[in-house]
């Protein structure tokens, strides 16, 4: 196990934490503040311990000049205040003097946002290639760090990796519980069922890869269920199709014929519209003028004949074009059998926890995982470079 921030003592130690403040942004208001409420716990943890607590985050990206007066951090500052009940300092640049004047200032128990990590990306991408130089000179401003940026674990940035090989470190709250969660699939309980969904299969190949002797089945639905249907010279019709990835899907078709499930019945649509004209329709059916936009009655059935006897499921990518209407149902009656049977479910990849947001169940399920590529990365069986520079506790 990692160390955590619980293996420090915080009192009066000036602690850089690193957060995900990622958060979608719309005329500079925040639209969705959920990634700073999920960063909470280990703030609070540092302010009830007494430390000088230092935020770091990054906020889109910034590759120009034009790039950084649209992903200025100061708006967080503002949302993490009225949540805490309490002053966050927000200093708007990443170096200088008013930075370091600032925290040599600190009180235990201030806090202090330091502007977008990535302001630094403009210089030579120094924030995002890791640059030495940054990560001694952010580290210089603590004591100790700690990483709670779950969603970033997967790169090796200055404010993680960086930061973590400079100073004594450990992870937060926050990356603890998403680990503890996804561990349970390092081993999971059997029958292990994976459900894929969404239109990219070029994203799912790692996990595919890595998971498909470990799983009893793998569900497959969403627009990449149609590169699979093709590999097996089903007509498609006009669905989403990913030419570059049908020799794998074949692949994996003739090796696991039993363990790959696919549609046999989808909800078709004539345009990529909710209010074209649809019907469903047995997946051998389609007119050449249709595209499957969801999977249909039959195959959520199928599907939870399958999954009712499940253990653990890990579900990346929704079911169908969940941004329509007319499309939810597959995900929505899947979500339902899951939490119905009491599956132990994890959700990963952002659209799925989107969409199980937007249906009411993301609540409901066992963990609706925060991290999107930090997550599947796990999901591949890969190192972590965020997490590697963190010591294990003894
Ligand atoms: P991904 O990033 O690969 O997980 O894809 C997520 C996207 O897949 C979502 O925006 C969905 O609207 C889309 N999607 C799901 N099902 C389908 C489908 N049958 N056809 C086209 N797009 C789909």
């Amino acid at each position: 196990m990692k160390k955590n921030i619980r293996d420090y003592d915080l009192n009066n130690k000036r602690v850089l934490i690193r957060c995900d403040f990622n958060v979608p942004m719309k005329n500079g208001e925040i639209t969705d503040d959920n990634r700073i409420v999920t960063s909470l716990p280990t703030i609070k943890y540092a302010l009830d311990n007494n430390a000088k607590i230092i935020l770091f985050s990054h906020l889109g990206r910034v590759k120009e000049e034009a790039d950084l007066a649209k992903n200025d951090l100061r708006p967080v500052a503002t949302r993490l205040s009225e949540l805490l009940g309490k002053e966050v300092k927000f200093v708007p640049v990443t170096r200088g003097e008013e930075l370091e004047t600032t925290v040599a200032n600190m009180n235990n128990g201030d806090i202090v946002l330091v502007q977008n990590t990535r302001y630094e990306d403009l210089d030579g991408k120094k924030e995002s290639k890791n640059d030495e130089e940054l990560a001694k000179y952010w580290a210089s401003l603590g004591d100790l760090f700690i990483n709670d940026a779950f969603g970033t674990l997967h790169r090796a940035h200055a404010s993680n990796s960086g930061l973590a090989s400079n100073l004594p470190s450990g992870v937060g709250l926050l990356v603890e519980k998403e680990l503890k969660e996804l561990s349970r699939l390092d081993n999971p309980e059997k029958p292990f069922v994976l459900i894929l969904g969404g239109s990219k299969v070029a994203d799912k190949i790692g996990v595919i890869e890595n998971l498909v002797t470990k799983a009893d089945y793998i569900l497959i639905g969403g627009g990449m269920a149609f590169t699979f249907l093709k590999a097996k010279g089903i007509n498609t019709a006009k669905s989403v199709i990913d030419e570059e990835n049908l020799e794998f899907a074949k692949k994996m078709i003739d090796m696991y014929p039993d363990k790959i499930i696919l549609p046999i019945d989808v909800n078709a649509f004539e345009e990529f519209n909710n209010d074209a004209n649809n019907r469903y329709v047995a997946i051998t059916e389609l007119n050449e003028n249709e595209m499957g936009l969801d999977i249909g009655p039959n195959t959520i059935e199928k599907f939870t004949e399958i999954l009712k006897d499940a253990k653990i499921v890990f579900w990346n990518g929704p079911l169908g074009v969940y941004e329509f209407e007319k499309c939810t149902t597959g995900s929505k009656k899947i979500l339902e059998t899951l939490v119905n049977y009491g599956v132990t479910t994890i959700l990963g990849g952002g659209d799925i926890v989107a969409a199980a947001g937007d249906l009411g169940y993301k609540e409901k399920v066992t963990h609706a995982s925060t991290g999107g590529g930090a997550t599947l990365e796990y999901m591949e069986g890969k190192e972590l470079p965020g997490l590697s520079c963190i010591p294990e506790s003894n």
